[in-house]
Order: structure tokens, then sequence, then C-alpha cells
């Protein structure tokens, strides 16, 4: 057989070349391999400096912060926009995540450090945040868990509503049963706590009386009420089964020896009343149903019902002297 050296010269030098372009190739990839890896790493931290800021932010709150608290949010699967306002698919966002991880986090609707710090770990890998897992998202729209949730005779409450995280504040009460009313849901708890321990220290006698009530004892009294007083008068005084923020676990209505621990405006002339009307602002609380708002509120004045809406709004729902329905509607984005 005829070997041309030349073709044999030629066939030597294509496998050597083939073998280097291989080689060439293994070392490209093993190159390029770290890259990768630390090119996601670098994405995750650039969407954790996004949300560096420590601002605590709420619903109707706009800017910067708001859009990488949403940037991140849709980067671990929730449907948000990204425009930059707090808007109610935000907050009910957060609710959810809240939900999820209620052992640790206190659910308001509020971005928070402990939300920040659940986010990061979440994008980490190390805590593991399922969209709807915590809240269905027919709650958007209506989300009775968020603390400036607005419930009056045009907000209803749901009659399957009996929040989550209810507890007993360590506060006196006028009583020693073990009754549903000691109840309030936990962010409000907490806040009512230091509430009364700095009435204490201001040498006050204050004293709750009720908190949470479910649908069905909202109903036994109303009933009761109209039975006794007629509709009419009823509705004045008394909401309607759903109407009342005492099923949200927010609200809680307190007195003082003084008014024999009834629930009256003469209430609001002790001193008890004063010190409420000027301080509970401090803890996140508001006088819900001011004087003089009747036509808003639709009820009339209680000097003794308190309801938690968070530290921000009550400052600027107090000093105002406006009610809730004012203040959200200023919200208005
Ligand atoms: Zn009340």
């Amino acid at each position: 057989m005829h070997v041309n050296i030349r073709n044999v010269f030629f066939i030597i030098f294509l496998l050597c070349f083939l073998t280097a372009c291989e080689e060439v190739d293994l070392a490209n990839k093993s190159k390029q391999a770290p890259s990768v890896e630390s090119g996601a790493t670098q994405k995750n931290e650039e969407v954790k400096k996004m949300i560096l800021p420590d601002t605590p932010l709420q619903k109707g709150d706009q800017g910067e912060d708001v859009k990488a608290v949403q940037h991140i949010l849709k980067s671990i699967g929730y449907t948000v926009k990204e425009s930059g306002i707090f808007d109610e698919e935000t907050v009910w966002a957060m609710t959810d995540i809240q939900l999820q991880q209620s052992d640790s986090l206190e659910v308001t609707g509020l971005y928070n450090h402990e939300v920040k710090a659940i986010l990061e770990n979440c994008l980490e890998e190390k805590v593991d945040i399922q969209p709807g897992n915590g809240f269905d998202e027919n709650n958007i729209e209506f989300n009775p868990y968020e603390i400036l949730v607005l419930v009056n005779k045009k907000h209803m409450l749901p009659e399957d509503f009996v929040p989550e995280d209810l507890v007993v504040p360590d506060v006196p009460f006028p009583f020693t049963e073990d009754l549903p009313k000691k109840m309030m849901r936990k962010p409000a708890a907490a806040a009512l706590e230091k509430l009364f321990a700095a009435a204490q220290k201001a040498d006050l006698n204050l004293f709750a009386q009720s908190g949470y009530r479910s649908y069905e004892r909202q109903k036994e009294l109303y009933t009761a009420y109209v039975e006794r007083d007629g509709e009419d008068a009823a509705n004045k005084y008394s909401a309607q089964p759903g109407q009342s923020e005492h099923q949200t676990g927010l609200a809680m209505d307190v007195t003082s020896p003084d008014v024999n621990f009834l629930l009256n405006e003469a209430f609001g002339e002790t001193d008890e009343g004063k010190w409420i009307k000027e301080h509970c602002h401090e803890f996140g609380f508001i006088i819900r149903y001011p004087k003089g708002k009747q036509s808003i509120t639709e009820y009339q004045f209680e000097p003794w019902h308190l309801r938690y809406v968070g530290e921000k709004a009550a400052k600027e729902i107090m000093e105002k002297g406006i009610t809730l329905e004012e203040y959200l509607e200023d919200l208005s984005y």
C-alpha cells in the first residue's frame, strides 16, 4: 500500500491540533465555572444592597426604598408592581410573609427590620417563603391583618375572620374570669402593655375592659341591644356583626375606677381619660371615635375605645385631630 508521507504528517498535525483545542476548551470551561458562580453571588449582593436602607415603610409610602422592597419581592416570586408606591399588593405581600413566619414576626402589613432580615435570609435560601402560603391572594383588596385596616359600617369583616395571633395582654382587668374579650392581636397587645406601663408610671389607675370580640358575640350583643332600645338607637352605639373593630383584635376599651369601670363619656374627663388622649399615639393607639366626628365615623364620641394603628399613623391622626377614615383618604395614591 502506497502511503503518502505528506498525508501522514497532515493527519498527525490535525490530531495534535484537535487535542490542543480540546485542552484549551477545557481550560476555558474551568476558568468560566467559578465566574458564573461569582456572578450569581454578585447579583444576590446587588439585590441585598437595594434593601439596605433600614427605614420602616407602610401603606402609602413612596420612593426608592419602596421600589427596592418591591424589587426583592418580585425576585422571590411575588407579583407586585415595582411602582415605588407601598400599595395594597405590597401590604398583602408583607402580611403573607409575616403569617408564614409568625413565630418570629408580628403580623402588621408593615415593612420593618424583621421583614428585612427574613427577606435577606430568603435570598440566601436560608428561609423558604412561598407567595400565597401565609395569606390567600383574595385578601389583597381587603386585608384584615394589616394594622391600618378600615372597619366601619361600610367596610365589614368576613364572618369567618378570627385572627390567628390573639393573646392576653399583661394588663389589669376589672374582672378575673378568663374571657375572650381579654385578648388582642400580638402587635396590639405588646403596644398596650407599654401604654399601661407608662400610665402606671404616671400614677394612673387604668384598666382594660374589652378587647377581641368574635363575629358571633357581636351578633348576640347587637340583637340584645336592638331588643332593648330599638334598631335606630342601637345603631348609634353598637356595631352590627362584621362592623366591629373589636373583631380585628386591634381594639381595646379602657376605663378606670373613677367611672366605676364603665365605658362612658365621663371617662374622657378623668385623669386616665385625659392622659390617654394626650399619650396614646406614642404607643401606636388612637381614639377611634373622637368628639365631633360622628358624621365621618358614624359612631358617637367614645373616649374609651382605643384602636391600634402603629406609631406613625397614630401620631399623625392624633396630632391633626382627624379620624382613621380621613387619614386613609389622605394616603390615596
Ligand atoms: Zn370599643
